[in-house]
This record gives C-alpha cells, structure tokens and sequence, in this order.
C-alpha cells in the first residue's frame, strides 16, 4: 500500500510517523515546498531576537531522520496537481525544475496555510516581509545583519504580530504597531487588549489602532509607512494580518471546500473523495463550544489531526476520531502572558448565547508571598444554563487558569463546579483561592437562580 501526504510540517510529518508506527509494511512519501520539513514555525519570531539560537533547533527532524523510520521525505518538492480518478500527482522537484509524475493508493493532504500579504502599494519594496516559514526568518535575519535596521513597524496586531513586536524591540529597534481595527488581540475582549496595549507602550512600542496601512514608500527598499494622515520612518515592515488555508491544490482536485473556505472533512479528517484525508491549517473543525463550524489554524491542532489522518490512512478503516475544538490559546507578549479557550463574549453573542461574564484581577501566588503578581481572568457563561463558555486571561501567567478552564469547557462544567472545584494550593503557586475560584464565585453573584455549590441547571 502506498501512501503519499502533500506538506510535511506539524500535520503530514506526525500523520507519517503515526501511519509508520501502526504499519511497517506501508510505503511512506512526503512532499514537501519548503527546504526542510517538520519545522516549528511557533518558534520563529525567537529566532529572529536569537531566543531560540540557531535555525536548527527549529527543525524537530530531518529527511534523514525521518529515512531511519523507512519513510521518504522530498524536499523543495511541490506538488502541482492532482488527479483523484486515476490516482496520480504531478510533482515539480523545484531544485532542479524538472517534473514528473507520481501515484497513490491513499492520500493526505496537509498543505497548510499561507500568511497574507494584502496588495498594498509598496509591499513590494526590500524590507516588507511576511513571517511564515524558516525561509522567511533567513531572508528578515540577512535584511537585519545587511541593513541594522533602527526603525521596525509591524502591521496587524494579532498574536505574531505581538509576538514579533517583542522580538524585534528585543534586537534595540524601536517599533510602532499598526493594527486597522479599534484594539489589538482582537480574539479577545475589550479588557485584555487594553492589558495588551498597555504592556506595549510600557515596553516603548508605538500603538496606532483603527488605522489602515495605505502605503509603504522608499526607493529599492522601505522607507516609510503611510496611514490616514500619518507617515513614519521605518527601515523594516513585518506584516502580520492573519493567515489564508492553502486549498487550491484540494479544490482543483475536487474535493469539497466548507463555508470557512478550508478544506470540508468528517470526524475521521476523510475529505469528499474517497482515500484522501486531510489534516492540520488547510481544513476546517468544529468549535466543541458553538456547535458551529470553525477554522483555527493552530500547531497542537494540526499535530492532533495529523494523528487522526495517519491512523486512519494507514488502517484504512474509522479507528480514530477528532471531535473538533475549543479554540484554545496564548501568546506571550513582553512581561504580560495572554490565553484564551472557548468563546468571548462577542463569539458567544454571535453564536446565539446570552451571555453572563465576570472578570477580575486576582494574585497569582499568595499575595505575601515574594514575587506575588496580579493576573487578570475572565469567564463567560451561558444565562440560560450556567455552562461555562469561555475564559481569558492576561498577566503574570495564565496558562494554568487557562488550561484548567479549558478543561472544564472540554467536560461542559458550569461555573458552580468551578465555585467548588478541588485546586491545588500552597503559598509559592497561588491564593488559597485559585483566581478560577474567585472569579466563578463573582460570576455565580450574577445568576438569579443559582446557589454556590448547586448547578443552575438543575
Ligand atoms: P503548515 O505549517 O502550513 O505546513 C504546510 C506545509 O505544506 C508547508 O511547508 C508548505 O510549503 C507545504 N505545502 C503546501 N502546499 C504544498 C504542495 N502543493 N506541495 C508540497 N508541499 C506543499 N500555533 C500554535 O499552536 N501556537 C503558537 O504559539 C504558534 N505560533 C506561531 C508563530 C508563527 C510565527 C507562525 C507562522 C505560526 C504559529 N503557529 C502557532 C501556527 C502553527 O505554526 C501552524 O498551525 C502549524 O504549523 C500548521 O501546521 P500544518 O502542518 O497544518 O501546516
């Protein structure tokens, strides 16, 4: 039986091993564009200050590594189209720019998504750069040793834009953050993006939101940035507005695309065409919380579905499921750690919710103890039944409260579990009273009906 996957980073390189894993005899080849597989894009802005030392740290495996395990990976191979009636690829080896044919029994697909870069006049200039893969952070890090950029500006202020924000402030340039909506982090509510800024302009960082980039100028490469009547100096633009499913190659071949425009997959990630499975940012889920159909290209995600694709691929059969998500996660922005899982309140308005919420601050460790620092959460519940619908978090850390309310999301928990949940404490950890507790405890307060310790559902 052969198996080939198009993209071999998060989704198709754990689909191979897995598929490897479960069956020995399987023939295993990976396509894939870029010049090395299996690479942690979530590591790339810390390549760029030099957190993260060398390029090589990024790549989890080598082609070679990956040949020890009996499965073939090609490199600066992309595959050009598919044909799903007679089981056959066209492949262009971009090395040597020769093509060829190939074939399959079963296929995934894990081609990914591509970061955007919207037609901006002068996006065209040296020195106007996406952040995607480790080729980009190579072409940002020579433009950096060539022209000791003094003036950085980042347009989009979602998580990779924050993320880059601090990495570049981290190498002494000064940064200014462009974002065209009214606030930053706008996965989140109004509270954590005031955080969020704050935590921007404390570390220097120039924040003008509610404004749309209009131009990039310069000569040969960029020198300034245009926006409603404002124009900066800048000698390096990092463009960070969101991210688009690659699905063209999926689309062209047949296979049904969903209302998000990724790719449309069942629970056992099989697409519309028989043997072809599908996995990681190029498909679309179901957010576990909204009922509703959601795309949320993320890294654990795609590792998660790549395992479900390979399983299945190699067995052939329905043996795993992916059940869909919560939309959990964090990010990390100076000194200030920002989370979320499940809804905010403008998602779960959307989705048809009325909402009850309550957000506080709270100590992250008992507040005596040395090091105390303040964090702020926020929880949002269904009015009508009392389940938890989401949480957010910004401060000192999160991704514990982050990660126990993601929990309780997963198990359908309504706030009265959390008013009495079992946590552990010590002084060094937290308050006797986890900020979960207290801000459940707050949030109970704004329900007519509910007693502490009683669901409100009952
Ligand atoms: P991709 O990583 O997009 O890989 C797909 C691969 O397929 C690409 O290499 C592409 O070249 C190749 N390909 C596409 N078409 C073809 C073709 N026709 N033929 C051959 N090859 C093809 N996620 C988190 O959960 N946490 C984080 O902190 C986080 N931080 C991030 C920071 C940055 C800067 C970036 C860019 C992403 C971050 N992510 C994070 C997102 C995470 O990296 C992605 O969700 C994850 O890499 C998706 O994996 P994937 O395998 O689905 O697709």
């Amino acid at each position: 039986m052969r198996l080939v996957i198009l993209g071999g980073v998060a989704a198709g390189t754990k689909a191979a091993s897995r598929a490897r894993r479960l069956d020995p005899e399987l023939e295993i080849t990976v396509y894939q564009e870029e010049p090395e597989p299996s690479i942690s894009e979530c590591g790339l802005p810390y390549l760029l200050s030099g957190v993260v030392g060398a390029r090589e740290n990024l790549i989890a495996r080598t082609p070679e590594k990956f040949a020890e395990k009996d499965i073939e990976v090609l490199v600066r191979h992309r595959v050009e189209s598919v044909d799903v009636a007679s089981k056959t690829l066209s492949v262009r080896d971009l090395s040597t720019g020769e093509a060829f044919d190939d074939t399959y029994e079963r296929l995934i697909i894990a081609t990914g998504a591509r970061a955007v870069l919207p037609p901006i006049p002068g996006a065209d200039l040296d020195g106007v750069f996406k952040l995607r893969f480790l080729t980009d952070t190579d072409e940002i890090g020579r433009y950096i040793e060539e022209r000791s950029p003094g003036k950085a500006t980042i347009v989009g202020g979602g998580y990779i834009g924050l993320e880059v924000a601090e990495n570049l402030c981290a190498l002494g340039m000064k940064v200014s953050l462009i974002e065209g909506e009214d606030r930053v982090a706008l996965a989140y509510g109004p509270e954590v993006s005031e955080n969020v800024e704050a935590e921007l302009e404390a570390n220097d960082v120039g924040v003008y939101t509610g404004e749309k980039v209009a131009e990039f100028t310069g000569e040969g490469h960029v020198r300034s940035v245009r926006f409603g009547d404002q124009e900066l100096d800048t000698d390096l633009v990092i463009v960070g507005v969101g991210v688009s499913p690659n699905v063209e190659l999926a689309a062209e071949a047949g296979m049904e695309i969903g209302p998000t425009g990724a790719i449309l997959v069942d629970r056992n990630m099989r697409t519309s065409i028989p043997d072809v499975w599908a996995a990681g940012d190029c498909v679309e889920t179901t957010n576990l919380v909204s009922g509703r159909t959601a795309w949320v290209p993320l890294g654990d995600t795609a590792n998660q579905m790549g395992r479900v694709a390979g399983t299945n691929a190699a067995t052939g059969e329905e043996t795993l499921e992916f059940p869909g998500v919560l939309g959990t996660g964090i990010f990390k922005v100076f000194d200030l750690n920002v989370g979320k899982t499940g809804l905010s309140e403008k998602e779960a308005e959307e989705a048809g919710f009325e909402v009850v919420s309550a957000g506080s601050w709270a100590h992250d460790r008992a507040g005596y103890y040395p090091g105390a620092q303040r964090v702020f959460l926020k929880l949002i519940a269904d009015r009508a039944t009392g389940r938890l619908l989401g949480a957010e978090a910004s401060g000192s850390s999160t991704d514990k409260l982050i990660d126990i309310c993601a929990t309780a999301l997963w198990g359908r928990l309504s706030y009265p579990d959390l008013v009495n949940i079992d946590l552990a404490y010590a002084p060094p950890y937290g308050p006797a009273l986890s900020p979960v507790i207290q801000v459940a405890t707050i949030l109970s307060g704004k329900f007519d009906r509910a007693r502490e310790g009683v669901r409100a559902t009952e």
